[in-house]
C-alpha cells in the first residue's frame, strides 16, 4: 500500500486501536482472575490518557467514567467494547454495529465463511 510507510492519520490510528481493542477484548479470559480485570482496566484508563487525538482522549474518558467497563468475562467485556465504539460511531454519525455479531466479526469470523481461508 502507497501510504503504509507514513505516519498515520486520525482515521488510521481508529481503526488501528479498534483492531486492538476488540481483539483484546475476544481474547480475554472466559474466567478472569482479579488480576486481569486490573490489567485491562489499567489498560483502558492509561490508553484513554494518552491516545494521540486529544479530543478524542477527552471524550474517550468521559465516556470510560460514565460507562464503566465490564469486566466479568470475554463475551460481556466484548460487548461492552462494542457499546463503547457504537458511541463513538454515533457520535460521528457512522452506522451502529450489531453487537449480537460482535464475536463473529472479531473472534470466530463471519458465520458465511468469508473469513476463511
Ligand atoms: P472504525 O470505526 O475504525 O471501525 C473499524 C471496524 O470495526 C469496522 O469496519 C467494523 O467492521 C468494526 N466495527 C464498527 N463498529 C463496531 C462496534 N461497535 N463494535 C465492534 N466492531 C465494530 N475519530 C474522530 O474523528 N473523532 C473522535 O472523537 C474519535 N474518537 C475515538 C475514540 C477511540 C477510543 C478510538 C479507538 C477511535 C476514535 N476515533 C475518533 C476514530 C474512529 O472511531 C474511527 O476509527 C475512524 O473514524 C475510522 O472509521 P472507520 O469507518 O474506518 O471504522
Amino acid at each position: 500500500e502507497k501510504h503504509s510507510d507514513c505516519p498515520v492519520d486520525k482515521d488510521t490510528l481508529g481503526r488501528s486501536t479498534w483492531n486492538l481493542l476488540h481483539t483484546m477484548a475476544a481474547y480475554f479470559p472466559d474466567k478472569p482472575k482479579k488480576e486481569d480485570q486490573k490489567s485491562a482496566e489499567d489498560f483502558l484508563v492509561g490508553l484513554s490518557k494518552t491516545y494521540p487525538c486529544p479530543h478524542c482522549a477527552e471524550d474517550f474518558r468521559e465516556d470510560l467514567k460514565k460507562n464503566p467497563p465490564v469486566l466479568k468475562n470475554r463475551e460481556d467485556f466484548s460487548k461492552w467494547m462494542c457499546e463503547m465504539h457504537n458511541r463513538v460511531n454515533e457520535k460521528l454519525g457512522k452506522d451502529k454495529f450489531d453487537c449480537s455479531r460482535v464475536m463473529e466479526r472479531w473472534y470466530e469470523g463471519w458465520k458465511d465463511g468469508s473469513c476463511d481461508y
